[in-house]
């Protein structure tokens, strides 16, 4: 082994002993309930196509269209040649959907993180962040220079003392707070009226990423904002394509001069080569499906599963409704074991752990989508019942990982 890779052998000694070494999965088969891994079928409580957009043909065709069209690559950056009609298209989409006056597209939600927080602030200004904000938010406030400051999870008073002491520091500087409308990892909501209340109150800005909201919430599904009736009071409105949508990419929408600052200022939409219009093709009949019946039905069956799932195994449901349903098991090498134990079983869950999540709370991440059957829900109950009964889900002092259940049976 050369120095070089020893010393890496050395790091990786580091992250293993820890129990937070990670590896990748290989899977042989579209995102659907059911996936192929190591030539064997696993249920899927992983995936966040909540809405099993991905494997849908209405998707898959335009895409299809836009290669046949569009060929496979944008050929460069948008802003040299690779301004394609299927981005536009999807900008237009994005806008309508989200009832916003304009939209810019991105590669990844993460890229339109980091694009938007670094156009807007530099280091005179403070970036106000909730405490388990998703990695991409954190590192585009530390990338930006900002002051950063952190508040406890959905304190709104914690938040409003650093809003106090931000105004105090320097009157006219830029003041932004961000959060997730629906966090990531817990599957609970930010009180949003009241953050949009106070960033009122302390004339600054909101950026609410919606990631996990998006096509599941509010009357028209455009997300927790709308749920919230404050759709119209936030100035930086974030997206994932790669969710319920179904595909992949990220944006921003709102004001028109926001969409132009940022097609002047966003590096990473600046310096990176243009989405594959075919991506940009099927995020948009993604939109579209979303507003017909069809599309309707799939987020109205969604929640009937997670319904279903918190009826039968309450000490998931303890929070609002949501497809995201964490098990906090604590202990890493816990969280591990059950994730394998799981896999036994043929379910496949996810142990989440650092720095996804804070050290020591470390948890099975279960996802719900619209195409769980009522038969994948029975096997979710049994497994985790028989887990518990196994000790594998050690839940030792932790009360919140014991799993009950139903009294009567249905
Ligand atoms: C997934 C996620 C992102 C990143 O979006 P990608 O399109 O996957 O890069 C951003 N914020 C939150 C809260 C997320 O869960």
């Amino acid at each position: 082994m050369s120095r070089f890779e020893t010393e890496l052998e050395r790091r990786l000694e580091d992250i293993r002993s820890t129990n937070l070494f990670r590896q990748l999965r290989r899977i042989d088969s579209p995102q659907s309930p059911e996936i192929q891994a190591d030539s064997r079928s696993l249920l899927n409580f992983s995936s966040n196509d909540y809405l099993g957009f991905a494997n849908e043909p209405a998707l898959k065709e335009a895409a299809i269209r836009a290669v046949e069209r569009f060929g496979v690559g944008s050929g460069s950056s948008r802003l040299i040649c690779g301004s394609l009609g299927p981005h536009h298209d999807l900008e237009d989409a994005i806008a309508s959907f989200k009832e916003q006056p304009a939209a810019l597209s991105f590669s990844s939600g993460f890229a339109a993180a980091l694009g938007a927080i670094g156009s807007l602030v530099t280091r005179d200004d403070v970036v106000i962040l909730d405490k388990l904000s998703h990695a991409c938010l954190i590192d585009a406030a530390r990338l930006s220079g900002a002051a950063l400051r952190i508040f406890n999870h959905n304190d709104m008073e914690d938040l409003e003392s650093i809003l106090r002491w931000a105004r105090d520091r320097a009157r006219d500087s830029t003041v932004l707070i961000v959060t997730e409308s629906v966090f990531s990892m817990d599957g609970d909501h930010a009180p949003l009226k009241e953050i949009v209340d106070l960033k009122d109150k302390y004339d600054a800005w909101l950026m609410l990423d919606e990631a996990h909201a998006t096509g599941l919430y509010g009357a028209n599904l455009r997300g927790l904002a709308e749920a919230a009736g404050v759709g119209s009071r936030v100035e930086i409105q974030m997206g994932t394509l790669g969710k319920a949508l179904g595909v992949s990419g990220g944006f921003i929408c709102g004001a028109r001069p926001l969409i132009d600052l940022l097609i002047n200022r966003a590096r990473p939409f600046i310096f990176s080569t243009a989405p594959s219009p075919a991506i940009c093709a099927a995020a948009t009949a993604g939109l579209a499906l979303l507003q017909t019946e069809f599309g309707r039905n799939r987020q109205r069956a969604l929640f009937e599963r997670v319904a279903q799932v918190t009826a039968r195994l309450p000490a998931l449901g303890k929070g609002p409704p949501c497809p995201i349903l964490p098990l906090v098991v604590g202990d890493e090498t816990n969280a591990l074991a059950a994730a394998s134990a799981l896999r036994e079983r043929g379910l496949l869950i996810p142990a989440i752990r650092f720095p996804a999540v804070p050290r020591n709370q470390a948890r099975l991440r279960l996802t719900l989508s619209a195409t769980h059957s009522q038969k994948d829900i029975d096997s979710l109950r049994d497994a985790l019942i028989a887990l518990q009964m196994d000790g594998a889900l050690n839940p030792g002092s932790k009360p919140e990982a014991a799993i009950q259940t139903e009294s009567r049976t249905t």
